[in-house]
């Protein structure tokens, strides 16, 4: 990594050559993908992106969870270039490579549970949610699939009825995949009878919508974030994913975990059901796992794995060698450095200045998440906790500005984000933070 870990703002942003490609963004790209902060980046490394204007940015994205290891991460690099080199793809349905099972053993290892497991690889997030629920009903011969409110699991048919919030993921975009359906999530700053009794109660109607709407006997397959992510990284208290998984064994329901965003380091441990002491039956993993390539994998129960016939699974690019060879030196560079003692740290850092702001701003409500995974509910005020999507989006363009890359998140619009790379200095965390500071003195005075 030979970026000097600065931010360094030569222009304002975007700046001019960045507003040229957006031009020609606008011409040539459809309008529904859209740009976050259109700076465009040419190189990264560590907690920095560098644009085409030559401006620093600090990054408190990671683009979306996915550079943990840092972008073009050493020892991702060193194996990526040497995959390319030699083999770029057969398909493994094909004629098989090794890269593809040795990432499946290390997921097999590093998964909660010592029980057997197999896996298999996918391209995206997306991918892997759905061929977990198309297992789950192979291996139950069930079909209902529940999922929780404020819960994401992609843009693809199946996995947009699994997604909770129309705009903008759904709106227009029906019908959608029949057999789904929605129980409340135990989301304590928000639960009707207040967060002392959030566990238990959201439990109870997790339970009674299966009971009553669906049927236990009928569910292949219960889809959960162990801390949410696009839905505003909610953390369920203590003991309600413990009660969902115990509902589960007891029913012969397949507990999904779908810890895409949580997984690998994110949240201080492996997998964010470690922390709960939960093993699920399938968990599906992708964007920090092969550090900025396109790899995702559901891992399971090898009875469940393997209940589906031969050629069910699969796909011409699940498990690219040149993926399989960048997620070999991501879990590489997580186990040497570190990474999730790393993240830890960094929960500490953050919530030290967070906690400040917080004592000081009564319109963020709560400060929430693990590790490197951390955001603020920002409200109308204190004791009211009307959602404020309209500070939250000029505290995030403000930080934009002044070349910090913020993200936002929740159901409502109103959660500020960070996921810094686990591989960022402290003293460029440290400055982002200040960024943020001044960004919310700037709106809210
Ligand atoms: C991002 C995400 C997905 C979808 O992953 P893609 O690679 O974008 O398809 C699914 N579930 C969760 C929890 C995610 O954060």
């Amino acid at each position: 990594m030979d970026i000097v870990q600065e931010r360094r703002l030569l222009t304002e942003i975007p700046g001019p050559r960045s507003r040229e490609l957006q031009r020609r963004k606008l011409a040539s790209v459809s309008a529904g993908v859209g740009v976050g902060l259109p700076a465009y980046i040419t190189r990264a490394g560590g907690g920095v992106l560098v644009d085409v204007d030559g401006n620093q940015l600090i990054d408190f994205g990671s683009g979306i969870a996915v550079t943990t290891v840092g972008n073009a991460a050493p020892r991702v690099v060193e194996r990526v270039q040497r995959q390319a080199a030699e083999l770029t793809h057969t398909c493994f349905m094909v004629t098989p490579y090794e890269g593809y099972l040795e990432v499946c053993e290390a997921l097999a290892e590093l998964t909660p549970g010592d029980h057997a497991k197999r896996s298999a690889l996918f391209n995206s997030g997306a991918e892997a949610v759905e061929n977990a629920v198309k297992i789950a009903r192979a291996a139950t011969g069930r079909q209902a699939v529940v999922a929780f409110e404020h819960g994401y699991h992609g843009r693809t048919n199946l996995t947009m009825a699994l997604t909770a919030k129309s705009m903008p993921y759904k709106a227009g975009f029906g019908p959608f995949s029949p057999e789904i359906y929605r129980a409340p999530m135990a989301y304590p700053l928000r639960w009707p009878g207040g967060a002392q009794a959030c566990a238990e109660e959201a439990f109870e109607a997790f339970a009674g919508t299966v009971r009553t709407q669906v049927g236990a006997d009928r569910v292949a397959a219960v889809v959960v974030e162990p801390i949410q992510g696009e839905g505003g990284f909610i953390v369920p208290p203590a003991g309600w994913l413990r009660r969902v998984a115990d509902f589960c064994r007891e029913h012969g329901i397949v507990l999904i975990a779908d810890e895409i965003q949580t997984g690998f380091c994110r949240t201080g441990d492996w997998f964010a059901c470690d922390h709960d002491g939960v093993v699920p039956d399938l968990i599906t993993t992708a964007k920090g796992m092969a550090g900025g390539l396109p790899l995702a994998a559901v891992t399971g129960r090898a009875e469940i794995m393997d209940a589906v016939h031969a050629g069910g699974l699969g796909g011409t690019y699940g498990g690219n060698p040149v993926a399989c060879a960048a997620a070999l030196g991501a879990i590489e560079t997580m186990r040497t450095e570190n990474l999730c003692a790393r993240a830890r740290e960094i929960e500490t850092l953050f919530r030290h200045r967070l906690e400040k702001l917080r004592h000081r701003y009564g319109a963020i409500a709560e400060i929430r998440g693990r590790g490197a995974m951390l955001a603020m509910e920002l409200t109308a005020g204190a004791g009211d906790l009307t959602p404020n999507p309209g500070a939250t989006a000029a505290i995030n363009a403000s930080c934009h500005r002044q070349g910090l890359v913020t993200l936002t998140a929740g159901t409502f619009g109103n959660v500020f984000r960070f996921l810094p790379p686990l591989t960022a200095p402290d003293h460029l965390l440290q400055e982002g933070l200040d960024l943020i500071e001044q960004a919310f003195q700037e709106h809210l005075g």
